[in-house]
């Protein structure tokens, strides 16, 4: 079996990569080093918290927009 190629999306270097790693990644950019794929993992952990704060943001506008809302409905 021939090794695929894969272009680490860290640091951008073209590396070898075995057939059985290249098919568990479905399809995905694999990193060429533990060092690159613990960048990576650190990476995708701040994406996360950042739509977190996205979430709770969203979350504290539809508080505001229901108090509002509540508002409204008793001075009726
Ligand atoms: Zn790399």
């Amino acid at each position: 079996m021939t090794p695929a190629i894969h272009q680490c999306p860290i640091c951008g270097t073209r590396h070898e990569v075995t057939r059985a790693r290249a098919e568990m990644a479905l399809g995905q950019q694999l990193c060429c080093s533990p060092a690159c794929e613990n960048e990576a993992r650190g990476r995708s952990h701040k994406q996360q918290l950042k739509s977190w704060q996205h979430l709770n943001e969203a979350a504290a506008f539809i508080v505001v927009l229901a108090i509002l809302g509540f508002v409204v409905v008793l001075k009726w």
